[in-house]
């Protein structure tokens, strides 16, 4: 049955045909010349010049010509291309050039811009590149997945995704949900016995299939197939889909457009009609400005701002840690009401130090910092006996441990859990020598540890004996619960008093510190089994009360949340007091209110809302709590974000608002289920992330309001002009020109615009409110009133001066073009004015494109070849300086009209009742 002779060399074509899941372990180890300690670094590297990256190939991408041409797929785009060709076809070839190189130009910028967008979400996947566990040299390492290779031993929990096809060589209740590979939904079992050899994919038992997922337990497997040589790389299915650019914002953005291009076309016509049968227009003029009105007033480009805007927002969030997986968070991220975060590693430091401990003979206190394992260890109450009895905790702490603390002097590092670092730490603090007693108590199997359990178990041999020994670690009201009697001080058995032990817990809690209590129990014999059941019958030795300081920069974080009228609540597994303790440090709330687990499951889902709302802890939850806390949140309006990063937590990142994952600490399955990660695991990228989202949505309301008056200034002025009978104020390409070449690269500056002063010193946006506010409504209709009054003014002010036509019309685009600019520096600041330096100043963006326009504007207005195809004429001094006049005279009456409107308390969304 076998394809391949034990010990023959492995190759890339003998993963395909080799029947790994019929073949046993060591048959497996032996085919692919690896051990169960893993591969040397060496022979890694080689292998993986030999097989290649673990990877499939990328999609192929869109050819450029191909996304360079779907710019021109546009209804009104097709129909000003139409229009070109009748142009031609009746002679008027430079107009008709005219708008075929507007609309090259236009698809020019939405082609370069789209591709930087895309630019900035190619390099957040890269930033989320996945890692695997694996054994090399004998020894625990985090390697990129890329670079797995057949003969590698993974080391798997909950949680991971599987990153190559392997067979099991050791699991422990191991589940894994195949549904990508099978569309079976129900996780199926693992072990490491082989199964037929005709068993089907879904039946192998004993193999692990890339990019399905541990949905529980744990696991030590053989990679055998990488990159394209997987299951599920000959089905040719995608690993992580690629994200697309669109949003629920974009999607409505983009029907708006739609909506408003079929009303223009109807208008247009109607427009046409009118235009040739009323007033007697030449049917090709009346063709050609009708055409060019309604591809300028529909805001066409919006969307693709739109999206440039969103893709800033990525980008300058992962700058500050906060990776957006999914472009929609970067819009709802402004609107959070309220925060919920994971305490250890997020609000705090996560670096471990042990202070006390705490045995029936007396306390302890234990100096020094950090991990370094020197420090005094000072009996406070019970002298040599509570010393003692201390040392009997801190084996057991040594024992029940899967950390690894290395260093010398003054560094001294970890690798794994910090808390089972800083017992590793207390243990040569108290004098202990590591080495001799893992030589003593082999460690044999061990009960991981669980966030639904809180304990964890391992089972030792006494190697001087027959006898056996179980160690326990976990939170200590858990321990006691296991234990049916307590360590006297000389270290026989006494009867257990929980009491004493509780008050002694909730001391060291007050006092902020972390709480893990120790118990064992000794064993005749080496059991045949060991499981979660066995843990029973312990004597409690005690606990150790660990400090662990909130970061500064969450403390001022969680002030600046409380001032933007974002509410902080900490959901935490540890103990109440500890977390209470931890919570008045971090200033959560003026009154800190605590809710244990316990209380919230004698709570009804009709009580909890209102509970969720007023407590800021959780305390002693489980991953199972968060999901109704969001939930009791969400059906009180609030934009709910959450952290979590095990894979009992996805559920609840998935219905918050924002699902948050850690980037170091998290599972695969939380980060999946999130639409950010933060790669600090640091609560202050929260508040940064939610900073930059106001901003961002700030700079899509400047947009619009940017965007609609603008087209609908220059709209208004020709549709009045045709109504009336009047000389139209501007030609065909000249209303092409002012849309798409000014109004899209002055529009593109405020994409870039950076979040204005006060963005955390507002209530929260309601998630509701519609984006175009009463308030921006009013401003459409003011400016583009300003704007047609401006174009209208200079046109007859133009004409009274004896200038002809053409100079007129020159005039009416350069007053379009010097209003357009004022304009843009008064909406930089939606509320404030923007008579400062900064406001003056400018962003880079704005200067360029300020700069780009005018010279373009100078272009349009001097240069031969322009006047010729715009039918332009050269503006004199004094007309040009009353042009800028017009300009200043419109940001005086912007500034004076958003003065008043401060002074009315007008801003709906700058007042705390317009939150919720
Ligand atoms: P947060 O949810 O804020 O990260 P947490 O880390 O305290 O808080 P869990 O990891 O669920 O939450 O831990 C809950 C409790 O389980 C801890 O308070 C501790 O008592 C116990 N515990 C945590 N880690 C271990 C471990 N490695 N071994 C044994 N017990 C542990």
């Amino acid at each position: 049955m076998m394809a391949e002779t034990p010990g023959s060399a492995p190759s890339p074509a003998g993963a395909t045909v080799t029947p790994w899941h019929s073949l046993d372990a060591e048959a497996c180890l032996r085919l692919l010349a690896a051990t169960t300690e893993g591969l040397a670094s060496a022979d890694a590297a080689a292998r993986l010049r030999r097989y290649g990256e673990n990877a499939l190939p990328p999609p192929t991408p869109t050819p450029g010509w191909r996304r360079f041409l779907r710019h021109f797929n546009d209804p009104l785009i097709l129909v000003l291309l139409a229009a070109a060709l009748i142009a031609l076809l009746v002679g008027q070839v430079v107009d008709a050039v005219v708008i075929v190189v507007v609309v090259t130009v236009n698809a020019v910028v939405g082609y370069v811009q789209e591709g930087n967008a895309e630019q900035s979400l190619a390099v957040l996947r890269t930033m989320l590149a996945p890692s695997a566990c694996v054994l090399r040299d004998g020894g625990r390492v985090q390697v990129g997945v890329g670079t797995l290779v057949p003969g590698d031993v993974l080391m798997l929990e909950a949680g991971d995704r599987v990153p190559a096809d392997a067979r099991v060589l050791h699991a422990r209740g191991l589940r894994v949900d195949e549904s990508v590979l099978t569309g079976e939904s129900v996780p199926a079992e693992k072990s490491a016995a082989p199964v037929a050899g005709s068993a089907d994919l879904g039946s192998r038992t004993s193999m692990l299939y890339s990019g399905t997922l541990v949905s529980a337990g744990q696991a030590t497997a053989l990679v055998v197939a990488t990159g394209s040589a997987t299951e599920i790389g000959r089905i040719g299915a995608l690993l992580g889909q690629v994200e697309t650019l669109s949003t629920p914002l974009l999607r409505q953005i983009a029907r708006f457009s739609r909506g408003f291009t079929a009303v223009a076309l109807v208008a247009a016509v109607v427009l046409f009609v009118f235009a040739v049968a009323v007033r007697d227009y030449p049917w090709m003029d009346a063709l050609l400005v009708v055409v060019a009105l309604a591809v300028g007033v529909v805001p066409e480009g919006l969307p693709a701002v739109i999206t440039i805007t969103l893709a800033i927002g990525v980008r300058r969030m992962a700058a500050r840690d906060a990776i957006v997986r999914r472009l929609p968070a970067v819009e709802t991220l402004g609107a959070t009401t309220v925060i919920c975060s994971d305490k250890t590693g997020t609000l705090t430091r996560n670096e471990m130090t042990a202070r006390s401990i705490g045995t029936s003979a007396g306390r302890l206190r234990v100096l020094g910092s950090g991990y370094a394992p020197r420090g005094e260890v000072l009996a406070e109450t019970g002298g040599d006996a509570a010393l003692t009895a201390g040392t009997r905790v801190a084996t057991l702490g040594l024992l029940c441990n899967d950390a690894r603390l290395y260093g010398r002097e003054t560094d001294w590092r970890i690798v794994g859990d910090p808390m089972e670092g800083a017992l590793l730490a207390l243990a040569g603090k108290t004098g202990l020598d590591a080495a001799a007693i893992a030589r003593r108590y082999p460690r044999i199997d061990e009960v991981p540890f669980d966030a639904g359990h809180r304990f964890m178990a391992t089972l030792h041999a006494e190697a001087d004996g027959h006898g056996a020994l179980i160690c326990v670690k976990g939170a200590p009201e858990q321990v006691l619960l296991l234990s049916r009697a307590q360590a006297a001080a000389d270290g026989s058995e006494a009867p257990l008093d929980t009491g004493l032990w509780q008050r002694a817990i909730d001391v060291a809690g007050v006092e902020g510190q972390r709480v893990l209590g120790f118990a064992w129990r000794r064993l005749g014999g080496l059991p045949s089994r060991f499981a979660l059941e066995d843990v029973h019958g312990l004597v409690f030795a005690g606990f150790v009360g660990f400090i662990d300081p909130p970061r500064e920069e969450a403390v001022r974080a969680v002030a600046e949340c409380r001032s933007a009228g974002i509410a902080v609540k900490m959901i935490t597994g540890d103990h109440a007091a500890t977390a209470a303790a931890i919570a008045s440090q971090l200033k959560l709330a003026d009154r800190v209110r605590v809710v244990t687990g316990q209380a919230l499951d004698s709570v009804s889902d009709d009580e909890l809302p209102e509970l969720a709302e007023a407590a800021s802890v959780f305390a002693r939850t489980t991953p199972e709590h968060k999901l109704r806390i969001v939930r009791a949140l969400q059906s009180r309006r609030h934009t709910v974000a959450m952290t979590g990063d095990g894979v009992n937590d996805a559920p609840a990142l998935k219905q918050a608002d924002i699902g948050i994952a850690m980037g170091r600490k998290g599972t695969a399955a939380a980060k999946e289920a999130s639409v950010m990660v933060l790669a600090d695991d640091n609560f202050a990228s929260i508040a940064a992330a939610v900073y930059e989202g106001r901003a961002v949505y700030d700079n899509i309301r400047k947009v619009l309001a940017w965007t609609l008056p603008t087209n609908g200034g220059e709209a208004l002025a020709v549709v009045m002009a045709i109504a009336f009978g009047w000389v139209l104020p501007m030609t065909p390409p000249q209303i092409l020109w002012v849309n798409m070449v000014l109004t899209i690269t002055l529009g593109l500056a405020l994409a870039f615009e950076p979040p204005e002063a006060g963005v955390m010193r507002r209530p929260p946006r309601r998630a509701d409110a519609p984006l175009v506010s009463p308030f921006m409504l009013w401003r459409i209709v003011l400016v583009s009133l300003l704007f047609c009054a401006g174009a209208f003014g200079i046109f007859s002010w133009a004409q009274s001066r004896g200038h002809d036509v053409a100079t007129a019309r020159t005039m009416v685009v350069n007053v379009l073009c010097v209003l357009e600019i004022f304009y843009l520096f008064s909406l930089r600041y939606l509320h404030a004015s923007s008579f400062s330096l900064r406001g003056l100043r400018g962003t880079p963006a704005v200067l360029w494109a300020v700069a780009g326009v005018v010279v373009a504007q100078v272009a349009f207005t001097y240069l031969p070849w322009m006047q010729m195809a715009f039918d332009t004429r050269p503006v004199p001094l004094l007309e040009g300086v009353v042009i800028v006049l017009v300009g200043v005279a419109l940001l005086l009456v912007l500034e004076l009209e958003k003065w008043l409107l401060r002074r009315l308390d007008a801003f709906e969304e700058l007042r705390p009742d317009g939150a919720r």
